[in-house]
């Protein structure tokens, strides 16, 4: 068996855990600070701010936002994203690097997505530019707003998390107060204040990040170059692995979140690892494919890049622990069902 991911979680993760657990503060608190301060260093962003998932993060950044473009490409979150945060969705296409290709003059704001970890365009002409970056921790920030995702299979993970960074004192301070139920002040400001006094400003939201989570997160964070460097070998045993055969490699990546080949079968590619044991993804059925997206009016046909890129894509393992022999097999499996000769 070879799961698709497996959490790079150690004894380091474990200890901060802990102690976050024996210092009495559950909630969020000076190990959220300490976070984001690392994290906003790491990205070099003036401001970070920690949230419960990237799902809340990208809310909060498109607050008053009336039109924002997002690829048809992407995760469910990114259509849900600017639906809850009331404006509305304008789904375009990609290009053959799976990345936002053009955005109508209509839109006051722009989602790229840097899937699996290439850059997407970030200047869109002085709208607002709201990046996922889910997928490239932790890349520096591009755009207006970086968001990101510590979901525990992204390459730095936190169980469940985001961080939003941008350059703007405005932006971060208004993320400050949305990701807390509207308030002036978090508890922990609150409690280390000595005051009870908070005051709400606007109907928020309950996103914040816990100090346990943070904790996590700060280890994962010290050791994203020993990850990267795992994922980094992976993805080099199976570009070797591939040439000269039908398998269509991925271009480099800044975070080798996942390695996405392209194969000409794909669905018995998937049922062939399967069956062996071995787990697989897609990444992703595009939004506009999707029950509800259609209810919105949109139908297949509307993005023909995204897709024939979806017909084709599929996701192999690539976590830190796998060994050398598990991803030969994975390989190996690959070619197996496209009937190459090992
Ligand atoms: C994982 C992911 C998200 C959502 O992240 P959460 O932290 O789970 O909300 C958004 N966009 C992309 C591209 C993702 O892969």
């Amino acid at each position: 068996m070879i799961p698709f991911h497996r959490p790079a979680i150690g004894d380091a993760e474990r200890r901060a855990v802990v102690a976050a657990l024996d210092s009495g503060w559950l909630s969020m608190g000076p190990r959220v600070r300490d976070f984001e301060d690392a994290f906003g260093t790491a990205v070099r962003a003036q401001e970070a701010v920690a949230v419960s998932s990237a799902t809340a993060g990208l809310t909060i950044a498109l607050e008053g936002r009336k039109r924002v473009a997002v690829p048809t490409y992407t995760f469910a979150a990114c259509g849900a994203a600017v639906l809850h945060a009331g404006a509305k969705l304008v789904l375009v296409d990609v290009g053959e690097d799976y990345l936002i290709a053009d955005v109508p003059d209509r839109c006051d704001a722009v989602m790229p997505v840097h899937f699996a970890g290439r850059r997407a365009r970030v200047e869109w002409g002085g709208r607002l530019v709201v990046e996922d970056a889910a997928h490239c921790v932790p890349g520096p920030l591009g755009g207006d707003v970086a968001v990101y995702s510590f979901y525990a299979t992204k390459p730095l993970t936190t169980g469940e998390g985001g961080m939003i960074v941008t350059h703007s004192p405005e932006i971060a301070d208004r993320a400050r107060i949305m990701r807390l139920h509207g308030m002036s002040a978090g508890a922990w400001d609150r409690y280390a204040g000595g005051s009870w006094r908070y005051s709400v400003e606007a109907a928020g939201w309950k996103a914040n990040m816990t100090d346990p989570a943070a904790a996590m997160g700060m280890v994962q964070l010290l050791r994203q170059g020993e990850l990267l460097a795992a994922r980094t070998r992976i993805a080099a045993q199976y570009d070797a692995a591939f040439v000269d055969t039908p398998v269509q490699v991925p271009p480099t990546s800044e975070s080798w979140h996942l390695y996405v080949v392209r194969v000409p079968d794909r669905d018995r590619v998937a049922d062939a690892l399967a069956a062996r044991g071995i787990g697989t993804s897609v990444h992703f059925i595009p939004l506009h494919l999707h029950p509800y997206y259609q209810s919105l009016g949109w139908r297949p046909g509307d993005f023909p890049v995204a897709e024939r890129l979806y017909a084709e894509s599929l996701s192999l393992p690539i976590w830190p622990g796998m060994t050398e022999g598990q991803v030969a097999e994975v390989a190996e499996a690959v070619l197996g069902a496209l009937g190459v000769p090992a």
